[in-house]
C-alpha cells in the first residue's frame, strides 16, 4: 500500500487520484505520442518536448519517426542525417544526445530499452525526469516525475511559497511526486498530472474554477495560486550582432562544421563570427577578419539580409553578407569544410539563420537568371 502523501492525507490522496483520473479519461488530447506504450516512441517525444511547445513537436516528431522508425534505424544513421531532421527545433545537444543514446543502447543492451530508471538515467540525455517519463509511461513503473508543468501543479497544490528549483524545493516537490503516483496505472496517472498542468494548470491564469483537483488544492484554498511557483527573475536578454559571409568560389559557397562543445556543434554554417563594430560595417574591416577567419582573401559585396534571432538568452541581429573568393586555401582540415553548389546544402544540417541564408542565396539566382534582381527571406 502507498504511503501517505507528503501534504496530502490518505483520503485526499483517493480523492484526488480519483478526480484526476476521471477528468484525463475526458480530456486528455489525442497527442501521436501518446497512442503508443513503445519506449523508442515515448523517448524521441520527451526529449523534443524538452524547452519546445507541442504544437512546434508534433510534426517533427512524425517527420522524425518516418525517417528513423526504429532504434536500430536511429543507432545506425549517421548524426549529420539526425541533425538534418531536428534542423529548426534548437537545442542540438538533445539531438546528438539522442543519437549518442541510441548506439549505447544497440551496444550495451542488444538495442533493447531498459525498464527501470536506474537503467535508463545516466544515458546520454535521459535525467531523473525522462527516466521516470519512459519507465512510468512504455513500462508501468510508479516513477516519479517533475517537470515543467507538474512542478508548477506540485507547488500549487502544496501552497509552496519556496523557491522550487532550490535543493530543498527539489527535495519536496520530487517527495511529493513520489507520494501521488499509484500502483495501477501510473504511468496514465503521470500523464494526467502533465496534461492537466499543460491545459489547466498554467503559468498565468490557471482555470482554477473548471479544475478537478481544486478541492485538494492548497493554493486555491488561500487564493494565491497567481503567485506560485516563486521563480527567481529571468536575467535581461542580451543583445548581440554576428556578421555572416556566404563567400562564392566558382559558384560554390563555402560552408564550415561548428566544432564539438560550440553551440552548433555537428552542424553546417557559412562564415559567422561576432561583430562589436558599427552596424554596417566597412568593407575592408570585414574583408581583414574574413581573412583572419579563414586564410581567404574574398571581396565582400551586397548585403544580403540582417535577420534577427534569439538563442537562449541572446538577441542576435546577424548581418549577412555575400563574397567572391579571390584567392588563397582555407586553413581548416579537409572534413570540416566544403564548397557546395547552393542546392546541395540541403543535404546538410544547418543553424536556421545558416538555412535562411541559403535559400535567400537561392531565391537571388533564381531571380537574376529570370532578370529580377531583388530577393526577400523566404
Ligand atoms: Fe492549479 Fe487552480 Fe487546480 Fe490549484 S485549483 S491545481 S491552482 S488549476
Amino acid at each position: 500500500m502507498t504511503a501517505p502523501a507528503v501534504g496530502f492525507d490518505r483520503r485526499t490522496l483517493a480523492r484526488f487520484r480519483r478526480a484526476l483520473a476521471r477528468w484525463y479519461r475526458q480530456n486528455a488530447r489525442p497527442l501521436p505520442w501518446r497512442q503508443t506504450s513503445d519506449p523508442y516512441r515515448i523517448w524521441i517525444s520527451e526529449i523534443m518536448l524538452q524547452q519546445t511547445t507541442v504544437a512546434a513537436v508534433v510534426p517533427y516528431f512524425e517527420r522524425f519517426l518516418k525517417k528513423f522508425p526504429t532504434l536500430p534505424a536511429l543507432a545506425a544513421a549517421p548524426e549529420s542525417a539526425v541533425l538534418r531532421m531536428w534542423e529548426g527545433l534548437g537545442y542540438y545537444s538533445r539531438a546528438r544526445n539522442i543519437h549518442k543514446a541510441a548506439r549505447q543502447i544497440v551496444a550495451e543492451h542488444k538495442g533493447r530499452f531498459p525498464d527501470e530508471v536506474a537503467g535508463l538515467v545516466g544515458l546520454p540525455g535521459i535525467g531523473r525526469y525522462t527516466a521516470g517519463a519512459i519507465a512510468s509511461f512504455a513500462f508501468d513503473r510508479p516513477a516519479p516525475i517533475v517537470e515543467a508543468n507538474t512542478l508548477r501543479l506540485y507547488c500549487r497544490l502544496l501552497g509552496y511559497r519556496g523557491d522550487p528549483r532550490s535543493t530543498a524545493g527539489q527535495k519536496l516537490l520530487w517527495d511529493f511526486a513520489g507520494s501521488l503516483v499509484p500502483l495501477d496505472r501510473p504511468g496514465e496517472f503521470n500523464q494526467a498530472l502533465m496534461e492537466l498542468g499543460a491545459t489547466v494548470c498554467t503559468p498565468t491564469e490557471p482555470n482554477c474554477p473548471e479544475c478537478p483537483v481544486r478541492n485538494c488544492c492548497a493554493a486555491f484554498a488561500a487564493g494565491y495560486q497567481a503567485e506560485i511557483p516563486a521563480l527567481a527573475a529571468r536575467a535581461a536578454p542580451t543583445q548581440v550582432t554576428e556578421v555572416a559571409v556566404a563567400i562564392e568560389r566558382g559558384g560554390r559557397y563555402l560552408v564550415l562544421k561548428c566544432p564539438a562543445g560550440e553551440r552548433w556543434a555537428g552542424l553546417w554554417d557559412f562564415v559567422r563570427f561576432p561583430w562589436d563594430g558599427a552596424r554596417q560595417p566597412p568593407r575592408g574591416r570585414l574583408e581583414r577578419v574574413v581573412r583572419e577567419k579563414t586564410g581567404l582573401d574574398a571581396a565582400v559585396g551586397e548585403s544580403l539580409a540582417e535577420i534577427r534571432h534569439t538563442v537562449t538568452r541572446f538577441r542576435i541581429t546577424l548581418c549577412c553578407y555575400t563574397a567572391e573568393w579571390v584567392a588563397g586555401e582555407i586553413a581548416r582540415s579537409g572534413s570540416d569544410h566544403r564548397w557546395l553548389a547552393i542546392e546541395h546544402l540541403e543535404r546538410l544540417p544547418m543553424p536556421v539563420t545558416g538555412r535562411k541564408i541559403a535559400r535567400l542565396l537561392q531565391a537571388r539566382s533564381k531571380n537574376r537568371l529570370s532578370g529580377r534582381h531583388t530577393a526577400r527571406l523566404p
